[in-house]
């Protein structure tokens, strides 16, 4: 259906732009569906990263000035932008999230400060898996006339969403973190309130002139597709993912000493983070080379520094190094769910077993 269409959407004058203009919007419409957006305020990007710089760095630029209100765990494409920022000039306060890995909406109303233009807080963490009550830090936002920018990548498709419902000023969201393809993205933008956005990207005046490109008409179509599936798929999706969880929760349980890190009951259905203390996280990474976890996310695993998510929560850096973040998903089957359950077991007292033989030499 798509093969033969290699028009730009951006050209207006003939029927293979109008053929290339019709895929980018109608993706637009099932994108916006998925958020209970209107079309129109769906700004494609190349994914979260861009979308959270826009988001920072547009607004910033308008107010020139002015104190930023964020969370000490949110992804490192707010917190490097907000770095930047700050090189800049502008005042950055990180809110840290409580015990149970979650950003306090007091704790959000209290670091406001006379000249905060925006706040910045992730619905869900993405190596804890946690969800934040963005609704009513939405309501303190617009009680204080404050703008609220979201970086949704990790609950898109996963949870309910509602950006009208939820106060959210702009919202990020990404292609690969919903079955859709890598390097393509959208920032929402809400249409009403006047948000003087900047464009950080400035060429032909594309996407309400937020974002100037030729438009990633392929992986749009596909983020579209992929958008509608999550709509379809979400209210039975949740459930089996959440019992998928549970059992594979209910494994590691029962290996001694292990921990949940993050709130049991606060998150998403298929991410658990798990920290197994007194075992090296290394070997227990390398000892798992069949099975696909990983110790944080992929977007810091390049640094062997515990993660800086479970540090901000105050866990501890050993068992910070010790902790395993599990993800199941959409084609995940209970046999796999059983066989790393047993791996992890496995490998896990065989470390604690080493560690001991060698404590006693
Ligand atoms: C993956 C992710 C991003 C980055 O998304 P890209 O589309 O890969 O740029 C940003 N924020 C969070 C929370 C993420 O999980």
């Amino acid at each position: 259906m798509f093969d033969g269409d290699f028009g730009n959407p951006a050209s207006s004058s003939h029927v293979f732009g109008w053929e290339a203009e019709e895929h980018v919007e109608n993706a637009r419409v099932q994108l916006a569906e998925l958020l209970h957006a209107d079309p129109l305020e769906i700004v494609w990007t190349s994914g979260a990263t861009e979308s959270d710089n826009l988001a920072l760095k547009g607004l910033a630029d308008h107010y020139g000035a002015g104190h930023i209100v964020t969370s000490s765990y949110e992804h490192k494409a707010v917190l490097d932008t907000c770095k930047y920022l700050e090189s800049k000039g502008f005042r950055v306060t990180y809110v840290v999230p409580d015990a149970a890995g979650l950003v306090q909406p007091s704790a959000v109303a209290a670091a406001l400060e006379d000249d905060t233009f925006v706040v910045s807080v992730m619905h869900v963490n993405n190596e804890i898996g946690v969800v934040n009550d963005i609704g009513e830090i939405g309501r303190i936002c617009r009680e204080n006339q404050v703008f609220l920018h979201v970086d949704a990548a990790q609950s898109v498709g996963k949870v309910p969403l509602d950006v009208g419902a939820m106060n959210i000023d702009m919202l990020s969201i990404s292609g690969h973190k919903i079955y859709g393809p890598k390097g393509i993205g959208a920032l929402y933008v809400r249409r009403s309130g006047n948000i003087p956005l900047k464009a950080i990207i400035h060429g032909g005046g594309h996407e309400r002139g937020m974002r100037s490109g030729t438009l990633a008409t392929h992986q749009i179509v596909g983020i579209g597709v992929a958008a509608s599936i999550c709509s379809d798929e979400l209210d039975r999706e949740a459930p089996r993912l959440l019992q998928l969880r549970e059992r594979l929760w209910s494994h590691l349980k029962q290996i001694p000493n292990v921990s949940l890190n993050g709130s049991e009951t606060h998150r998403i259905p298929g991410l658990i983070n798990v920290g197994f203390s007194g075992v090296d996280g290394e070997a227990l990474l390398m000892a798992l080379d069949d099975v696909a976890v990983s110790s944080g996310s992929a977007c810091t695993s390049a640094t062997v520094e515990p993660s800086y998510v479970l540090r901000a929560i105050g866990v501890e850096d050993s068992l910070a190094a010790a902790s395993l973040r599990f993800t199941v998903g959409r084609f995940t089957t209970e046999e796999e769910i059983d066989f790393v359950g047993m791996r992890v077991a496995d490998v896990v007292q065989t470390l604690r077993a080493q560690r001991d033989v060698a404590a006693s030499i």
